[in-house]
Parts: C-alpha cells; sequence; structure tokens
C-alpha cells in the first residue's frame, strides 16, 4: 500500500517523501480513503500508530482541492485537550502540508490573546484549538465558526469527558450543522461513544487495534517498594543509564515539582510539566527533553497528552494514575512507530487496587519483581479488596528510608507525593459537572 495509491495529491506526497514516510500505517491506510470521500469517521487508534496523519493528510487534501469561500473565515477546527498536542498537531500540519497554500494557527490558553486574534484576522484556513481559549475568542467575536466544513476531535475521549463537555456543546453550537466531523482516540468507552455518536452523521468506524491496548513492543515492569522508598528507587532506575531519556509520570502537580527538586538535588537534570507551568515553561521543558538539555521530564497525566518524542526508550510511573485508562496514555509515549519501549511501574501497597484495574483494561499479566534492597515491607494485593489510594487524602510521607543514599543538597522531609490535588486529569474527570476547563 503507497500513499499514492490512497489518491493524495503530489504536494502531499512530496512532504510524505521528505518525512521519510515510506508507507501508510494501518489507520493512516483505513481512515484516510473515509476522510477523502467526506464522511464522519470514528477512529480507535492507539498512541503512537500515525493517527495525526490519518486526519492531517486528507484534511489537507480535501482543503487544497476546494478553493477558499473568499472569505477570513477558517473551514477546519481541530479541536484537542491540551496546548501541547494542539502544538504538535500545528507542526505536523506545517511538515505535511509544506509545498501547500493552507494557513493554519493555534489557539490556546496560557499566551496573549493579540497574536492568535492578529492571525484569525489575517485568515486562516485550519484553526487548531482547546475549547477554553476558543470560546474566550467566540466572546470576543474574534473568531467565525460560520464557516467550518471539517471538525476534528483529537483524543476525543478527553473531549467529551473531563468537564470539557460544556465547552465542547457551546463549539459544536456555533458550527454549521452541515459538516464533516472526525473523532480520533486511542479510547472509547461505550457512554463516549453514544454522546459522539449524537453529533455526529452516521458515521463510518474504523479500528486499527483492539481498544485498551498498548503497543505490544512495550514490556512492562512494576516494582513493589514502600510510598516512602519511591524516590529513592526512582534515583536507582535512573541511574541505570544516566543518559537515557526518561519521561516519568506524577499523579499530582505538586508532587511532580517535589520530584523535580529531588532529581535535580541529586545531580540530574530534570524538569517538570503539568497545567500550573505557564505556557512557555511548559515548551521550554519539552523543547529542553527533545534536545536532551534535560534528561528527566515529570509529567502529570493531562500535561503529557501530544508529547511525541521519536524514539523515548522508557517511561516509568512514579505514580500510578487513578484511572487505568491512564495508564494506556502514559505507556503510549514509548515503543512508538514500532520501536522497542519499556514501562516502569514503582507501585506501593497502597496502590495495589490501582495496579489490579491495569491488569484487567490490559488484559495482560504484568511481571512484578523487587528491587534488591527496595523490597516493601507489604506486598502488593491483588485480591478484589486490594486497597487504593484516597484522593485528597494524605498518604505516608516520602521519608528518609533506612539506609537510603540521600542525595546531597536535598533539605527536609515532608516530600510527600501522596495526598496532594490529584493531577488535573483526574480531577476534572471526578467533578464532570464543572464548566468547561481551559487546557
Ligand atoms: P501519532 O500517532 O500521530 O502521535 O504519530 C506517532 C509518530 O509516528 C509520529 O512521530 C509521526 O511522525 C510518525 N508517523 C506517522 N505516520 C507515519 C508513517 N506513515 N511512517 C512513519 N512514521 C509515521
Amino acid at each position: 500500500m503507497s500513499f499514492e495509491s490512497l489518491g493524495l495529491g503530489p504536494a502531499l506526497l512530496r512532504a510524505l517523501a521528505e518525512q521519510g514516510y515510506a508507507e501508510p500505517t494501518p489507520i493512516q491506510a483505513a481512515a484516510i480513503p473515509v476522510v477523502l470521500e467526506g464522511g464522519d469517521l470514528l477512529a480507535a487508534a492507539q498512541t503512537g500508530t500515525g493517527k495525526t496523519a490519518a486526519f492531517s493528510l486528507p484534511l489537507l487534501h480535501r482543503l487544497s482541492q476546494t478553493a477558499p469561500a473568499g472569505t477570513r473565515r477558517p473551514r477546519a477546527l481541530v479541536l484537542t485537550p491540551t496546548r501541547e498536542l494542539a502544538a504538535q498537531v500545528h507542526d505536523n500540519l506545517r511538515d505535511y502540508g509544506k509545498h501547500l497554500r493552507i494557513s493554519s494557527t493555534t489557539i490556546f490558553g496560557g499566551v496573549s490573546m493579540g497574536p492568535q486574534m492578529q492571525a484569525l484576522r489575517r485568515g486562516v484556513d485550519i484553526v487548531i484549538a482547546t475549547p477554553g481559549r476558543l470560546i474566550d475568542h467566540m466572546q470576543q467575536r474574534s473568531i467565525d465558526l460560520s464557516g467550518i466544513d471539517v471538525l476534528v476531535l483529537d483524543e476525543a475521549d478527553r473531549m467529551l469527558d473531563m468537564g470539557f463537555l460544556p465547552a465542547l456543546k457551546r463549539i459544536l453550537a456555533a458550527l454549521p450543522k452541515q459538516r464533516q466531523t472526525l473523532l480520533f482516540s486511542a479510547t472509547f468507552a461505550p457512554p463516549i461513544k453514544a454522546l459522539a455518536l449524537q453529533f455526529m452523521h452516521q458515521p463510518r468506524e474504523v479500528s486499527v487495534t483492539p481498544p485498551n491496548t498498548v503497543a505490544t513492543t512495550v514490556t512492562h515492569h512494576v516494582h513493589p517498594v514502600d510510598a516512602a522508598n519511591k524516590r529513592d528507587l526512582l534515583l536507582h532506575v535512573l541511574s541505570q543509564d544516566s543518559r537515557r531519556q526518561t519521561l516519568v509520570f506524577s499523579r499530582t502537580k505538586h508532587g511532580a515539582d517535589k520530584l523535580v527538586r529531588y532529581l535535580e538535588a541529586a545531580g540530574l537534570r530534570a524538569a517538570a510539566i503539568h497545567g500550573n507551568k505557564s505556557q512557555n515553561a511548559r515548551t521550554r521543558a519539552l523543547s529542553d527533553f527533545k534536545s536532551g538539555r534535560i534528561t528527566v521530564l515529570v509529567a502529570t497525566d493531562i500535561a503529557a497528552r501530544g508529547i511525541d518524542i521519536d524514539q523515548l526508550p522508557i517511561v516509568i510511573n512514579f505514580d500510578l494514575p487513578m484511572v487505568a485508562e491512564d495508564y494506556v496514555h502514559r505507556i503510549g509515549r514509548t515503543g512508538r512507530a514500532g520501536a522497542d519501549g519499556m514501562a516502569v511501574s514503582l507501585v506501593s501497597h497502597e496502590e495495589s487496587g490501582l495496579l489490579r484495574d491495569i491488569r484487567k483494561l490490559l488484559k495482560q499479566d504484568i511481571a512484578i519483581s523487587n528491587v534488591p534492597g527496595f523490597e516493601p515491607s507489604h506486598p502488593l494485593r491483588t485480591d478484589a479488596a486490594a486497597p487504593r489510594p484516597v484522593q485528597g487524602q494524605r498518604q505516608p510521607r516520602q521519608g528518609r528510608p533506612q539506609g537510603s543514599h540521600r542525595p546531597h543538597g536535598h533539605h527536609g522531609g515532608g516530600h510527600g507525593q501522596g495526598g496532594d490535588r490529584p493531577a488535573e486529569g483526574n480531577r476534572k474527570r471526578q467533578r464532570r459537572r464543572r464548566p468547561a476547563a481551559k487546557a
């Protein structure tokens, strides 16, 4: 199968050759013809399968075939749950569309509205937006959505959940009824799908992997450890290859910051990326990580959306996510595009129930092995009553474990990773009825 046989034009084929893409990935082969035909699409594909190109390529092709209406109204809208993902999609659209005259811009919070307004005033074909800031522009009347022919919801499961729904409904109400709607997501829970069908028109469904599976090239390891010893075990795992780029997940924003301070005190180059950081800080952390200036990036679940790093060899779950589906999303950052990847989870007794949920979702056993010197005082439980951390309740502090190699320059205790407010994704999901959150 070639990109040419899918019906994409020469300018796109040239850009794809420059990108080094030899042939379409399975989701691209399945989705591109449907999108080119103009129909609605529900596409389930795990992260890292090439789903961004699966909608970007046919979108660019269609826009290049139809002349702009002569107005400056955008013709396509891509909605994403996070700023990082919006920036990533924008980069991809620019790469694929470099030989076409199709303009695009991002609209997201955390940066000033002025340049966004100017870009909209000049006129763009494609807007890639997060819902909160898009609504700000709608209120300011700086964007006119009446010319949108194609709507794409990326990471659609997130867009239809976690507090985004009211915002999404407002945006949908401002779009023309007659349009093409494309939903792309790694996971599609039945209620999410039912919701999606309410604003789609006889969508075709394509799915290239069974729901909620992770790339088969990823190996999973669980190391049981007492909560108090997690940071030292993390240092131990990181020290096995200090040059390796490692993405570490923390359940809480506060916990991510504390962890970065701890790692820095131990001499590692680390940065945190989460929703409380300014957009500049988030962009800088990501580019420093990509360029190798820092080797450890500590992220919360939602901030990690859109992080696309070639060949990321290892992802470490410092905390397990409260929602098992997030494990799939986290692990999607490694083993991309066929490369080998490793997922290491540091799991305390209190998280036994979360591990149980993840194993159930993945439908696969995950190897559990103790790391010598870090054996937990309470073993993990696998029975139905296995404990889960209670949100909002303090967990054991990350005290200094006996005989641990505490890094130089590290002051004071109270580095509890547990008990902080849950990271944005989980919190919002718990309060679904809250007004729209800005990404
Ligand atoms: P995505 O699932 O959109 O996040 O894409 C994952 C990675 O696969 C990105 O780094 C893309 O650049 C890359 N990619 C997308 N399509 C292809 C392709 N047809 N051949 C090789 N790499 C691809």
